[in-house]
């Protein structure tokens, strides 16, 4: 099992700053909420790890509950820091969060800070690890007082367990209350993880400019919308490897007419400028740098190979144009 990171790591995905802050990540990074759970081989889900930090991707994306079951994703990347790639965690930069449901009752769900602290502590056991780089809280909870849940996330980093914070899910006007609390003690928010693709457009009218005026960089998620922004549905058949045939997230019901119409849209301008779909959307998201980051996930290599090419084009004018009309919800 010994394992040896390839020399070449750092030529291939470029690395941006996060915001204002000290932290530069690479433009792509590996989110393992599908794929990581006790439902695929350990085997198989090592071999896309350690090919994703061969390959430059450092940034490995978790929280408590992606499996299935809750907490198993964790588990499998410990047992691959385990396996070798631990000699390597101060290159790594591991997040993971809390916020949506994890245990029975009221403490293992939402913003308390009963939650947030016992959940960090419980995933730091799952990872074998003794800090994560980023902890998140996962979502806004409503019932919470805000003030509660990001004293918590400023003590947790106090105690070393988590080096920076960060925020999933808020809203532009919750986000900027956020940051104002943190920086009320001290703590500078560092990413805010919301989700952003050619489907989903939101971020970008009240949460990417709010984010502009903090300095706050963004790690965008699912910039494949699970995998609609590739090929694979284009014909209106769900194929039986594909995560629409294999997670209750994502079914054949996506595959509307107004989706093939705008998937085949896609293609073609993908196509005129030599890129795959997969490739086309993640440069897409990471056309503006205030997004930091693309999450994407992989139940395979090559899905990070054709990221980590992503990560390296600029789109024209003109393609992000003949986007446009294509690129609506
Ligand atoms: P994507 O939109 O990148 O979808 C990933 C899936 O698309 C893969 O598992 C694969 O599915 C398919 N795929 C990826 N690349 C290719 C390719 N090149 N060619 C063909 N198919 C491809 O992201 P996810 O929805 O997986 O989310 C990514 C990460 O974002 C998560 O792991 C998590 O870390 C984070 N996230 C955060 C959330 C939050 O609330 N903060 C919520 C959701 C995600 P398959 O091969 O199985 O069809």
């Amino acid at each position: 099992h010994a394992y040896e990171a390839a020399s070449t790591r750092y030529t291939d995905v470029p690395f941006q700053r996060a915001g204002a802050s000290g932290i530069q990540l690479p433009k792509v990074s590996l989110g393992l909420w599908q794929n990581f759970g006790r439902d695929r081989s350990f085997d198989s889900q090592r071999e896309i790890v350690l090919h994703a930090f061969d390959r430059g991707v450092v940034h490995i994306d978790l929280a408590n509950n992606y499996g299935p079951p809750y907490g198993s994703a964790e588990s499998t990347f410990g047992a691959v820091l385990d396996s070798g790639l631990a000699r390597y965690r101060d290159e790594l930069f591991v997040t993971t969060k809390a916020g949506y449901d994890m245990w029975p009752g009221p403490f293992g769900d939402g913003g308390s800070r009963k939650y947030l602290t016992r959940s960090l502590e419980q995933s730091l056991q799952r990872m074998n690890t003794d800090y994560v780089d980023v902890f998140y809280s996962h979502r806004p909870d409503s019932e919470t007082p805000l003030e509660e849940t990001v004293t918590a996330l400023v003590d947790i980093v106090r105690s070393g367990k988590a080096l920076y914070v960060g925020i999933s899910n808020y809203p532009a006007d919750l986000a900027r209350q956020a940051y104002e609390l943190l920086a009320d003690q001290g703590v500078k928010l560092l990413l805010h993880q919301p989700r952003y693709s050619l489907f989903d457009r939101t971020p970008e009218a009240e949460l990417f400019p709010a984010l502009r005026g903090l300095k706050v960089g963004s790690a965008v998620f699912s910039p494949l919308a699970q995998g609609l922004l590739t090929g694979k549905y284009i014909d209106g058949d769900v194929p039986a490897d594909s995560r629409a045939a294999n997670s209750h997230f994502l079914n054949g019901s996506a595959l509307t007419d107004s989706y093939l119409e705008r998937i085949r849209g896609i293609d073609r301008v993908a196509k005129e400028a030599g890129l795959s779909i997969p490739q086309l959307a993640v440069a897409w998201v990471l056309r503006d740098p205030v997004v930091t980051t693309a999450i994407i996930g992989a139940s395979r290599t090559g899905q990070i190979d054709d990221a980590v090419a992503a990560s390296q084009v600029e789109l024209s004018d003109d393609v992000i144009a003949a986007l446009e009309e294509f690129a609506a919800e």
